[in-house]
């Protein structure tokens, strides 16, 4: 693959098309300090406190790098209750980048996942989806229903060079749809950037399969959007159709398909919020009531005057090639580089962060003993570097009150949009291989406060020996004066 700028060396090299000019200063902390933050957060790294973390991979939820262009058009936001002009300005945006006429605002992504499973979602409701988000997944339950993951066999390979593991499987769908009867699917969901998967795309020729399938049968597709940013630009880089398409016809093509499209703009539009947009005068009337009952008036739904200006400014300029390419291509180059050095990781690099198979990593580590949760303290201790667990914590125990193990057992280093430099991202490739050459040194985890419920928020582990003061000891003897 070609970087963005033509290197003379052909390297692949994802140069920066924006400048810093507001820095935030980091901590590095000695290594022996970096063991006692993460002794003092129970081993979980959603527990430890920002001051000590170097480079916070934990999430790309609201922590994207905004533009000169959105800080600015926050001073001018338009305090109203009713009829703000900000909200003008971002009817007006939605309206241009995804050609939907009804928008409902809402604070942020799960409360639209709120309100379309209110709505559309009925006692024994299954549906379809290529792949879950949790958020997604507990609104569908509340509303009474189940979910349906209809994904292709690809989807789950830790190793593969297939372009869309975001897909559908089309006959799957055809079958779910004929066994529990048209009358019990609500809708059909597909998830752009396939957030739990490792951030992975569809194609276009897959969605219009779906709708194919969706008209046969008179069903709804409805298209969560929030890394729908990531989805485009694999699309253009992927699917031959595409390749000289611009980010809008690609965007727009991808939502006439859709009968509802929502998102979260913790994540589309580097700002805060969300919103529900359909063309359907009829579709946008059953879910208006509800936004006023559980979000706020029509013209904020939750959300501040500054977030609303901010969004409407984030959408428009992610119809910008530079901008939407930027975190993929850094995904990239530290995946590729992983891979080449033997890392378990992985593959085809996707659109959220890169994701490190602590099952493979870790081999020597039962499952139960959480590899993947191991993993990740493992790695802050030796770098500072803040990832989340995506494996057997993330799972809650099942009603015998045994674990779970966890299909893919996962570190994720989530990539927030322009905030690292390259710099930064040789540094966490560079302590990720050094990590693997001593993996033999890491251990298990046990729980000793254990919630019932979402247990990988606030649960405290420790570890099953003194692995970790070994690991600070090699350390020491690699680095003796570093940090
Ligand atoms: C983050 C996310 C959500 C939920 O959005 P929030 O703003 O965090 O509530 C829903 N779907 C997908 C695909 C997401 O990535």
């Amino acid at each position: 693959m070609q970087s963005n700028v033509q290197f003379s060396s052909g390297e692949f090299v994802p140069l920066e098309m924006h400048k810093v000019r507001v820095v935030q200063k980091l901590n590095l902390l000695p290594v022996e300090e970096r063991l006692k933050a993460i002794e003092g957060a129970g081993f979980n790294t959603f527990l430890l406190q920002n001051r000590d973390v170097f480079l916070d991979m934990l999430t790309d939820s609201g922590t994207n790098a905004m533009s000169d262009q959105q800080v600015a058009s926050m001073a001018v936001a338009d305090d109203a209750y009713a009829g703000s002009a900000s909200y003008s300005r971002l009817y007006e945006a939605i309206v241009e980048v995804f050609g939907t006429e009804y928008f409902l605002p809402v604070h942020q992504g799960r409360a639209a996942e709120h309100i379309i499973s209110q709505v559309f979602v009925g006692k024994d409701g299954v549906v379809p989806m290529n792949f879950h988000f949790t958020t997604t997944k507990a609104h569908i339950e509340l509303a009474g229903g189940r979910i349906a993951e209809l994904f292709t066999d690809e989807a789950l390979k830790i190793k593969s060079d297939f372009p869309f593991k975001g897909n559908m499987d089309i006959a799957k769908v055809e079958a779910l749809i004929a066994a529990r009867g048209k009358e019990n699917v609500p809708y059909i969901r597909m998830e752009a950037g396939t957030n739990l998967i490792g951030g992975q795309p569809f194609s276009i020729a897959n969605m219009r399969e779906v709708r194919r399938v969706c008209d046969k049968y008179g069903l709804l597709l409805v298209l969560d959007i929030s890394l729908l940013n990531e989805n485009v630009y694999f699309i253009k880089m992927r699917e031959k159709e595409f390749q000289d398409a611009d980010i809008k016809t690609i965007v727009r093509t991808m939502c006439d398909l859709a009968d509802i499209i929502y998102f979260s703009a913790r994540k589309i539009s580097c700002s805060r919020g969300g919103g529900i947009a359909t063309k359907s005068r009829e579709l946008y009337l059953k879910m208006r009531e509800l936004v006023p009952l559980f979000e706020g008036f029509l013209t904020y739904g939750g959300m501040s005057v500054r977030e609303i200006e901010a969004m409407a400014v984030g959408l428009r300029e992610s119809l910008d090639m530079d901008m939407i390419s930027q975190s993929p291509m850094f995904i990239k180059y530290l995946v590729d580089n992983l891979d080449a050095a033997g890392v378990p990781v992985v593959t085809p690099a996707g659109g959220l962060g890169a994701h490190l198979d602590a099952k493979a990593f870790l081999s020597h580590v039962p499952q139960l003993d959480y590899p993947a949760g191991a993993l990740g303290a493992a790695l802050f201790i030796v770098s500072g570097i803040r990832g989340m667990e995506r494996g057997t914590i993330s799972m809650d125990r099942d009603e015998d009150g045994h674990d779970v193990p966890s299909e893919v057992e996962l570190l994720r280093l989530a990539m927030p949009r322009r905030v690292f430099t390259l710099s930064q991202v040789k540094y966490v490739e560079d302590r990720v291989k050094w990590l693997y050459q001593n993996r033999e040194l890491i251990g298990g985890l046990e729980f000793y406060d254990e919630p019932k419920v979402l247990r990988f928020f606030v649960g405290r582990l420790q570890p099953k020996s003194d692995w970790p003061q070994k690991l600070v000891a090699r350390f020491r003897r690699d680095f003796p004066a570093g940090r």
